[in-house]
């Protein structure tokens, strides 16, 4: 009873378990809100300490899904898959044909896509055994690594946020304070130098914070505890979620909040009491919508200017967002919120009129045969 309590709170349509031990795979795969179309969400790889928690972030991770997809007007409903295991040790070739097959035997319903500990490499394995997989390699019609266009969409909500908290739309001798260098923050890092800010960064690993400075020129790096103490006009979250919790609110010292991570507020209310000390928060849902964005192109077969004019409208959307909190007098988080609520409902009304499952995608990739998916001899990253 206790689960399916639990599955219930959030709204899931359909929660699967799947255990192969053969490939040693343990993997759930969340379907939360299927009204705009299939669940379409990354397959995040981590270590979770216990299997309740493994459920409980890809309870979380679908739902914010489903929002996202509808926050950002795409025809797509939400869902997340994760995968009990350590990315750098327990990765296989047959790990990632089995979770393909498992994708694969929800008929569409689900589609998956690079998360945090997969990459495009281990997507070639899912595809291999299913077509519901994106983020697929160019060479084989998909639109690769998702994340160039996540940190350029976050560029966008930024440049949005600026115009509210700073009356133009600019980074130009601002300074963020940038929490994690990986494969979001690091792209950003390099788009914010560009357009002239400070960039003061961090990340737990360190290697890969030097990396990054070096690439592109960071400006300074702190300890990753200290990140929050930065002096800065904007904060940008681009590591794990939670950043904004009831120990850091207090220490931030910026006018904007705007970052790449999901799941930023630990809980919803800390959105609102950000803007109640006049910072202006960009919704994570809204803002780091760009990798979803291409990813769904992929879908339509894949057209790189098609996927960067669509990752463009990141900065309307999140004008929007705060057009419509000045207007109601709400915070950026609620109206986000409202926006989307809106939505499903308006499109789950006229879907009582034909059947609602199932809701399966029709993919259109140019080079795709399931023969022509060439096996690597290992995976890498
Ligand atoms: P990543 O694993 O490449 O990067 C995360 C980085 O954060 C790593 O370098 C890690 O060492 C660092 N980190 C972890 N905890 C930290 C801490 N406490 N302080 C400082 N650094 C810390 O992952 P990513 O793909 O860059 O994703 C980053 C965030 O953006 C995640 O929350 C992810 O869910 C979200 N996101 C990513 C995409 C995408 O396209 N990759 C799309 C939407 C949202």
């Amino acid at each position: 009873m206790k689960l399916f309590e639990k599955i219930g709170k959030l709204g899931h349509e359909q929660v699967v378990f799947f255990s192969l031990g053969d490939a040693n795979l343990k993997a759930i795969i969340a379907i939360h809100d299927t009204t705009l179309g299939p669940a379409l969400g990354g397959c995040r790889m981590f270590p979770y300490k216990t299997e309740e928690a493994a459920l409980a972030d890809v309870l979380r991770l679908s739902r914010a899904m489903t929002y996202k997809a509808a926050a950002t007007g795409l025809h797509l409903g939400g869902g997340k898959s994760v995968i009990i295991g350590d990315p750098k040790k327990d990765k296989s070739e047959a790990l990632f044909r089995a979770f393909g097959k498992a994708v694969g035997s929800l008929g569409g319903r689900y589609i998956t896509a690079e998360d945090v500990g997969t990459d495009v490499n281990d997507m070639e394995f899912i595809f291999s055994e299913t077509d519901y997989v994106t983020g697929v390699d160019t060479s084989l019609g998909g639109s690769g690594n998702p994340s160039p266009y996540t940190a350029f969409g976050v560029l966008q909500g930024i440049l949005a946020s600026c115009v509210r908290s700073f009356g133009e739309p600019s980074v130009k001798n601002r300074t963020v304070a940038l929490q994690g260098l990986g494969h979001v923050g690091g792209h950003l890092a390099g788009l914010l130098k560009k357009e002239g800010a400070t960039v003061i960064g961090c990340d737990v690993d360190k290697e890969r914070a030097e990396a990054i400075q070096d690439k592109h020129g960071v400006d300074d790096l702190v300890h990753p505890d200290e990140i929050f103490d930065v002096p800065c006009d904007i904060f940008a979250p681009c590591a794990m979620g939670l950043a904004i919790n009831e120990n850091t609110i207090d220490r931030l010292k910026c006018k904007v909040v705007a970052g790449g991570a999901n799941n930023q507020l630990a809980n919803d209310t800390l959105g609102i009491e950000l803007e109640a000390r006049g910072m202006t928060y960009a919704p994570d849902f809204v803002i780091n919508a760009g990798g979803l964005i291409n990813v769904y192109t992929e879908l339509e077969g894949y057209n790189e200017r098609r996927a960067m004019r669509l990752v463009r409208n990141i900065f309307y959307n999140v004008q929007k967002i705060y057009q419509l909190a000045d207007k109601y007098n709400e915070s950026s988080i609620e109206a986000a919120r409202i926006m989307v609520e809106h939505r499903l409902k308006d499109i789950s009304g006229l879907q009582s009129h034909f059947n609602r499952f199932p809701a399966r995608a029709a993919i259109h990739r140019q080079n795709r045969t399931p023969a022509s998916a060439p096996s690597r001899g290992g995976v890498e990253g």
